[in-house]
């Protein structure tokens, strides 16, 4: 362990972290932007800066490693000014739009520029004109070159977390930009359409198309499992007015914070479709049409065949199968009707596939 002072505060950190990492473990605040915990930590948005005793620059606390007896101050007058113009700085080549962008409410750039009184640039004249025109035919995702900050969370979430390397950081002239593949070959690319590109996103660059129906204030979020696969992935469902609007990762032991495009794309339309099947039906077999029953009737039916069937050939004439898709409750009530009511160790699962 390192003994170090953060704002006056003795702090032990492990050997080998860095400032960032000990501050957030004793409880004190550090501002990021590109920094994106075991995914990307290259320190290029320079808004994590703190003052250390004994070094002229700022260092970038992120990628800063933690010495024995060091002092670091994380709000000093200089460390507030240098973030003051990294903010600056990044709206100089920003188009502000928080009225019509997807992320008003819950963007970091928004967040950390009301935090640190910055409205708008003061380099006017020198924003770039963005040649690149919006990406906007993938189904779920947009991306508007003209709202990103360059901080690249996008590019490694998808090469390091999802690891399909989908997105890359290209060149317009002497700028930086990112190469989403959201474009009209959008199918012909590595993209798997996840969307955690657009959840790491600190900006309205890259956002899902679906959160331009709702605004952050509007809705609550419900933390549930995924239905979708016994990997158990955590999520919340983004309710509005009583409806599932839209689906994003929770951090559960089993996903860290991603999610796939089932889960975080297939998981609520159903619920509210008019073709779900709200009641059993019995199939009618003189008109070969089934029709609506109670659920009496249904449980009755279905109980008095396996009965028959279990009477006349044995338990072993019946089996159990279960859906993958049920929780683990379920399908444990399922395999004790069998061995219990049927007498059969007949029992199966689906989700070996
Ligand atoms: S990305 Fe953030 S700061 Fe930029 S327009 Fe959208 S909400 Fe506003
Ligand atoms: S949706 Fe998933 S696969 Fe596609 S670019 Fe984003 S992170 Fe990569
Ligand atoms: S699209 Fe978003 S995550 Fe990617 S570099 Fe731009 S601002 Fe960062």
């Amino acid at each position: 362990m390192v003994n170090l002072t953060i704002n006056g505060q003795h702090v032990k950190a492990a050997s080998g972290s860095t400032i960032l990492e000990a501050a957030r473990s004793a409880g004190i605040k550090i501002p990021t932007l590109c920094y994106l915990e075991g995914v990307n930590e290259i320190g290029s948005c320079r808004l994590c800066v703190v003052e250390v005793e004994g070094m002229d620059k700022l260092p970038t606390s992120c990628n800063t490693i933690v010495k024995e007896g060091m002092v670091v101050e994380t709000m000093t007058e200089r460390v507030k000014a240098a973030r003051r113009m990294v903010l600056d700085l990044l709206l100089s080549n920003h188009v502000q739009d928080c009225f019509s962008c997807a992320q008003n409410g819950v963007c970091e750039l928004q967040k950390y520029c009301n935090e640190y009184g910055v409205e708008h640039t003061s380099y006017e004249g020198t924003r770039i004109k963005i040649e690149k025109p919006a990406k906007k035919e993938h189904p779920f995702l947009s991306y508007r070159p003209e709202l990103c900050i360059h901080c690249q969370r996008c590019v490694n979430t998808c090469a390091k977390a999802t690891g399909r390397h989908a997105i890359t950081l290209g060149k317009t002239g002497m700028f930086n930009i990112i190469e989403a593949p959201f474009g009209e070959d959008w199918e012909e690319t590595l993209c798997e359409s996840c969307g955690n590109c657009a959840q790491a996103c600190p900006t309205g660059a890259i956002t899902e198309k679906r959160r331009l129906a709702y605004r952050e204030w509007e809705v609550e979020r419900v933390r549930t499992t995924c239905p979708h696969c016994a990997t158990g992935c955590q999520m919340d469902l983004i309710v509005k007015d009583n409806k599932i609007v839209d689906v994003e990762a929770a951090d559960g032991p089993s996903n860290h914070g991603l999610l796939c495009v089932k889960g975080r794309s297939a998981s609520f339309d159903f619920v509210d479709s008019p073709e779900r099947i709200r009641y059993p039906l019995i199939k009618n077999h003189k008109t070969g049409e089934f029709e609506q029953a109670s659920w009496e009737e249904a449980l009755d039916l279905v109980a008095s065949r396996f009965t028959e069937i279990k009477n006349n050939y044995g338990g072993e004439a019946l089996a159990g199968f279960a859906c993958s898709r049920s929780t683990n409750e379920d399908v444990y009530m399922l395999q004790k009707m069998v061995r219990t009511a049927f007498m059969s160790n007949n029992t199966d699962n689906c989700a070996r596939v």
